[in-house]
């Protein structure tokens, strides 16, 4: 999530490095993602299926109030970093109330300075591991581990450690409600922005981003979703998140599925073709008839033409807007949030891409209309098309392995 007050947003986040990952070709379908503000760079570590054996699955304690167990780096005083802590289990505790989670979320937090090329950001979020799972439409997505965890699935990739890796930057002055005092009007809730990133890492998420063009002052002409190659330099294939499932691009008023975009994608080179560099690579996708494709992307998610459209039987039923307005294309905050035009002011606050200074929950809320929690109708109608259970939805689409 990024500050208001600073200009500078666009410059963050848009030097991503070269890609190198690798993959045994039968142990594929895990995604590590250790930076959470560069999750274009990831391993696909060996990852071995695992049986669940019933007789050593732990049930939940009843009445759990908050499924979140945080470990946290911070090294600054023991008051700032109880303050910290607390704020996360506040933020654990809302997101308790409004899903129905059966399986705890280990989050890996760090509180720390910035270094100045990320000097905006206020906070980030992603999960520390993706699994591939088969959606309930035949194709094989990405599903975040915190997500994966709660469909009990009987066999499963191997989990890792943690489920989230957070970093919030400690160069901010923070506003905590504990100190009961007035909020001054450079100071951010550091609570909205715990919330805010660890929605993130449960799967707010979108997979399509710049990865063919990231060499710095690169033109970018076209996006794509996430890709992967076997360890043999074989190219796998482009795969989405899951909540790129549920996207869509409005292209001369027809509503087209971005699914429909990453197939197209998929033509543009044949499934284990050698490649033996990278260059090679983005070179034979970019001149294929295909990449008109990506730029066909990349034009709606900087003109206000991406859409989430809510699963059947959730709590919201029209299209979310998601935030397309920024131009050039924002990686971090594109796509990845709600319209922040269309719904700061409403009770979807919590995932519009920027915080502004001087707006506690308490304010927001108010403005946004009185809603139960700072997570929006529209916010848990994204969580329950994902996977999450609500009360409201209590059977979410599940995926197989
Ligand atoms: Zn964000």
């Amino acid at each position: 999530m990024k500050s208001q007050s600073l200009l500078l947003y666009i410059l963050a986040l848009t030097q991503f490095l070269t890609i190198t990952f690798a993959a045994k070709r039968d142990h594929k379908q895990c995604f590590d993602f250790p930076d959470p503000l560069n999750p274009t760079r990831f391993d696909t570590p060996d990852c071995p299926t695992v049986e669940n054996d019933e007789t050593y699955h732990v049930e939940v304690e009843r009445g759990i109030q908050n499924f979140f167990q945080v470990d946290l780096n911070c090294y600054y005083t023991a008051a700032v970093c109880k303050k910290i802590r607390n704020a996360f289990n506040d933020a654990g505790k809302e997101i308790s109330k409004v899903l129905k989670l059966k399986e705890k979320i280990y989050v890996n937090a760090t509180y720390e300075s910035f270094s100045y090329s990320e000097k905006t950001l206020l906070g980030s979020a992603y999960p520390a591991r993706s699994l591939s799972l088969i959606s309930d439409d035949k194709i094989t997505r990405l599903y975040p581990q915190a997500l994966a965890k709660q469909f009990s699935l009987k066999k499963h990739p191997e989990y890792s450690k943690y489920d989230i890796n957070a970093r919030f930057n400690a160069d901010f002055s923070w506003w905590f409600k504990a100190d009961n005092k007035k909020i001054k009007p450079y100071q951010y809730d550091f609570f909205v922005v715990i919330l805010h990133e660890l929605i993130h890492g449960l799967g707010f998420i979108s997979s399509w981003d710049t990865y063919l063009e990231t060499n710095t002052y690169q033109t970018i002409t076209g996006l794509t979703s996430n890709y992967y190659f076997y360890e043999n330099n074989e190219f796998g294939g482009f795969i989405e998140n899951i909540f790129d499932r549920y996207l869509k691009v409005i292209e001369n008023k027809k509503k087209i599925p971005l699914s429909y975009y990453t197939a197209q994608l998929n033509k543009s080179v044949p499934p284990m073709t050698l490649f033996y560099t990278r260059l090679e690579f983005t070179n034979k996708v970019k001149s294929s008839p295909q990449w008109k494709y990506a730029k066909s992307v990349l034009k709606a998610a900087t003109s206000n033409n991406i859409l989430f459209t809510p699963a059947k039987r959730t709590s919201w039923k029209q299209d979310i807007y998601l935030e397309a307005s920024l131009k050039p294309f924002v990686s971090g905050s594109s796509i990845c949030h709600v319209s922040q035009s269309k719904y700061r002011k409403t009770s979807d606050f919590v995932m519009t891409y920027q915080q502004f200074p001087g707006e506690t929950e308490k304010y927001l809320i108010e403005r946004g209309g009185n809603y139960k929690s700072p997570i929006g109708p529209r916010i848990i109608s994204v969580l329950e098309s994902i996977g999450y259970a609500t009360a409201a939805n209590p059977n979410p689409i599940k995926p197989k392995y």
